[in-house]
């Protein structure tokens, strides 16, 4: 019986998938990065990194990465909501368009030894002894490989995974549906530092130049009300009159996408050799700009069970990855899910906006949220 191909598969190079495969490649594991899209890309985000990010991407040895590519200092956030705003001074934070964060991750992940295969199509398939089989589409060839452990970090949309492997991923019925477009740096108002967070009733923009002073819209909508408006461009103009921000008439011509329904989760986020992280395990809308940080969190805390895993595998490592995820993502999601309710109720964040305006204190909880600094720390763990 041959051994797998290789050690480690990683499925997606987002965050997740990008700073596993580095760190799993820095303990000499002969990794295959594999992305189904030519680099660099555009994505869908806020393209925020709050506190808690950047601290896992210090922690991983990568701390230099955001100011070295001109990541922007974010000082404060402006809330707008009902005609009503409201300026909040951020502890930390950074943003930076994802077509370079994602890049120079991936290309930290090539330097320390992994193999990175762009513009391939990878599903998670059979077993096979000792290891997992993944397959790999890329135009019209297609092969089949194998690793001892496959990690799947495909974010939201397509799954990655043969329909007979036992994970459901369960879309919240009330899903909302991200959508977001960048506009070039000519385009006037919404000065760089700052995020600013149009609240509607049917959803949310925030907008923020990015290192290259573009300016970036990333959104949640109902999705009625996103078919109802007649498209992306059209909500977002009614939630930044809705919040008293200024029109940007170009947004109107831009390219929006959209995004496939945000709130879900995978249940088990583990098979046999198999672990989900990132948003392919679980992701509640974006309000709070946290899915970069839970994803190199997960990067970070996910080693040592594949260092395990090269070993022997076992349903405890399933199990403890389970357990692991949902301490240290679960409650940081559920905080989430409590602040996405409030903002669909007019009157409760018309309330909480007033409170925040006349007892500053109030927000402290909010921010310290925001920074993820009441998060465990995840300690890499020491290659083998
Ligand atoms: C509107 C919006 C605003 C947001 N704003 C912020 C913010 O400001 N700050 C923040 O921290 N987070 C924000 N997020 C969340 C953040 O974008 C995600 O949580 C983060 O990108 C998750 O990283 P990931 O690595 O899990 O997945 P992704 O970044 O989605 O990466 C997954 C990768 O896998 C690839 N892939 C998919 N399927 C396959 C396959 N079968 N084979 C090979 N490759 C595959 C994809 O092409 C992609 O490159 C926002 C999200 C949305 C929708």
């Amino acid at each position: 019986m041959s051994a797998p191909d290789w050690d480690v598969i990683v499925i997606g190079a987002g965050p997740a998938g990008a700073l596993a495969a580095h760190q799993l490649a820095r303990c000499q594991l002969r990794v295959l990065l594999v992305e189904k899209r030519a680099f660099p890309r555009w994505k869908i985000c806020g393209s925020c990194l709050n506190g808690a990010a950047l601290r896992a991407l210090e922690e991983a040895g990568l701390g230099h990465l955001v100011d070295d590519l001109g990541g922007v200092p974010l000082e404060r956030i402006r809330l707008g909501l009902q005609g009503r705003q409201l300026d909040l001074a951020l502890p930390m934070g950074r943003s930076l368009s994802r077509g370079r964060l994602d890049l120079a991750l991936s290309e930290a992940a090539v330097a320390a030894g992994a193999v990175w295969r762009l513009q391939t199509e990878a599903t998670v398939v059979g077993s096979c002894a000792g290891g997992r089989e993944v397959e790999l589409r890329s135009g019209t060839d297609c092969q089949t490989t194998s690793a001892r452990v496959v990690l799947l970090a495909s974010g939201l949309g397509s799954p990655g995974l043969a329909p007979d492997l036992p994970i459901q991923t369960r879309i919240s019925p009330r899903a909302r549906i991200g959508a977001g477009c960048q506009l070039e740096a000519g385009v006037s108002g919404y000065g760089s530092g700052t995020i600013h967070m149009a609240i509607g009733r049917h959803g949310y923009v925030g907008l923020v130049r990015n290192e290259a002073s573009d300016l970036n819209l990333a959104a949640a909508f109902d999705r009625p009300h996103l078919i109802a408006a007649g498209g992306p461009a059209a909500c977002a103009a009614e939630v930044l009159a809705e919040a008293g921000f200024d029109p940007i008439p170009e947004a109107a011509d831009a390219s929006w996408r959209a995004t496939p329904a945000l709130t879900r989760r995978s249940t088990p986020p583990a098979a046999e050799r198999l672990l989900l992280l990132g948003d392919a395990a679980g992701y509640v809308e974006p309000f709070t700009g946290e899915g970069m940080g839970w994803a190199l969190m997960g990067a970070q805390a996910v080693v040592p069970l594949v260092l395990q895993g090269q070993r022997e595998w076992s349903r405890d490592l399933e199990r403890a990855w389970t357990r692991r995820h949902a301490r240290l993502i679960g409650s940081r999601q559920r905080f989430c899910h409590g602040l996405a309710f409030a903002l669909r109720r007019p009157g409760l964040s018309r309330g909480l906006l007033a409170a925040a305006g006349r007892w500053p204190a109030l927000t402290a909880p909010l921010l310290q949220h925001l920074d993820g600094a009441t998060l465990q720390r995840i300690t890499p763990e020491p290659c083998p």
